[in-house]
């Protein structure tokens, strides 16, 4: 799989190279707010490692990594709202896919509808 030239807006992130407001952080996955939150609760799960682009190739190569990303979303949607929400992936640039490193768009608290990331 082709390493990408420059490390993703995510990498510089695990390597504390620019702030953000970390959630919760595994050996694996790291949970941020998003810069620009599209719900109450907005909070991005990215694993650590930039290898896969989208949640398709994530699923093919590593699923179990999928199912961590999953179980760290329910873990924080009840911390932080009431348990209920939203996973998006967004995949491909026409569905509004930005950073091509896998990345989920924990969404909850009081969503309106079509309060999609
Ligand atoms: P995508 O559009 O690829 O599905 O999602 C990328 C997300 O990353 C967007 O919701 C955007 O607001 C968020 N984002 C972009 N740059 C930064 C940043 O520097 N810090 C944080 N915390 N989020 C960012």
């Amino acid at each position: 799989m082709p390493v990408p030239a420059e490390p993703s807006i995510f990498s510089r992130i695990v390597a504390r190279e620019i702030p953000a407001n970390i959630y919760a952080e595994t050996d694996t996955l790291i949970a941020i707010a998003d810069i620009a939150p599209k719900a109450p609760v907005h909070i991005l799960i990215v694993p650590k490692s930039e290898g896969y682009a989208n949640v398709v190739e994530l699923a093919a190569g590593d699923p179990g990594l999928l199912a961590e990303m999953i179980a760290l979303a329910a873990q924080l949607a009840a911390e932080h709202a009431d348990g209920d929400f939203r996973l998006v992936f967004n995949t491909g640039a026409g569905a509004g896919q930005t950073v091509f490193h896998v990345h989920a768009h924990l969404l909850a608290g009081s969503l309106e509808e079509g309060s999609l990331a």
